[in-house]
């Protein structure tokens, strides 16, 4: 049985007391693995990542149902900075830098876990990203999309996390770049041991990067699987990845639906 991080046990999150976000979701991340949560626009992929982060109590949103166990703990309705010393760290999908700091400035204003060495720290980050090393002294709001995104990612592994959530890694970002920074999180986990749970809707690159995927739609999660198993899986090539002939992108449960008509009229 492989060594499980983080759990999610059918959690539930409701914003201002009555919008459901998230409805009985359940998965897993193993340790050292990197997972994707992959979904189309309000799908519930950012909710469930700012929860296990804590940050939902900032949007007046709280878990109402279910559990977050993290390495045997239950921190569902925690704050997020006891979840960052529990070894969490966020890369948010805005605001992600201080734009009036410069790299460096970025990277010292992150508190480390208690314990952690600063220095190696900043040591590895700008290893990881030699780019960050050479534009330390720049202001971080003249960085570009992808510099800003490493910036992002350099500052949540100054946290020295076990497990980094990372919300829509390629987002505006040209292939290329989200090529390279999909190589950087390979190194990531392989260098540093980190978990990763990473939220994207390119599916493309979430199923190049994870080991294992979850598909979710309209707060719940629809499908799950080795990337294997969802390339391979029709609805997956027909509504994400593009293999339905130039239509519009469909939700899953819109191609369930129309499979079914067709059963039933064609
Ligand atoms: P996207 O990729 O567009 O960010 P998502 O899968 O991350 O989508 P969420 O942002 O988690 O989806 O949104 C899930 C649902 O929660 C949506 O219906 C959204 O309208 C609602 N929601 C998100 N944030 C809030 C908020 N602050 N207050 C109320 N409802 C919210």
């Amino acid at each position: 049985m492989s060594d499980v991080l983080l759990r999610l046990e059918r959690l539930e999150v409701v914003y201002h007391r009555v919008i459901t976000a998230v409805q009985g979701v359940s998965l897993e991340v193993p340790r050292s693995g990197i997972v994707a949560l992959l979904g189309t626009n309000g799908a519930g992929k950012t909710t469930t990542l700012r929860a296990i982060s804590g940050f939902i109590g900032l949007d007046d949103a709280r878990v109402t149902e279910g559990a977050i166990v993290y390495g045997g703990s239950r921190i569902e309705n925690r704050a997020p900075h006891r979840i960052t010393a529990h070894g969490i760290a966020l890369v948010p999908e805005r605001s992600k830098v201080f734009e009036n700091l410069s790299v460096a400035e970025n990277l010292e204003a992150v508190v480390p876990r208690p314990g952690a060495d600063r220095r190696r720290l900043a040591e590895s980050i700008y290893e990881l990203f030699p780019a960050l090393a050479r534009l330390r002294a720049r202001e971080a709001g003249y960085l570009s999309g992808g510099e800003r995104q490493m910036l992002a990612i350099g500052s949540a592994l100054a946290c020295a996390p076990d497990l980094l959530l990372v919300d829509e890694l390629s987002q505006g970002l040209a292939p290329v770049i989200v090529e390279e920074l999909v190589g950087r999180l390979r190194r990531v986990r392989a260098e540093l041991g980190t978990t990763i749970l990473l939220v994207e809707q390119n599916a493309h690159v979430a199923l190049d990067v994870a080991d294992y995927g979850y598909v979710m739609e309209n707060g719940r999660v629809v499908l799950d699987g080795t990337p294997e198993r969802l390339r391979a899986h029709a609805d997956i090539q027909e509504f994400y990845l593009g293999a339905g002939g130039g239509e519009r992108r469909r939700s899953y449960r819109e191609v369930k639906q129309y499979r079914r008509s067709r059963r039933w009229y064609g």
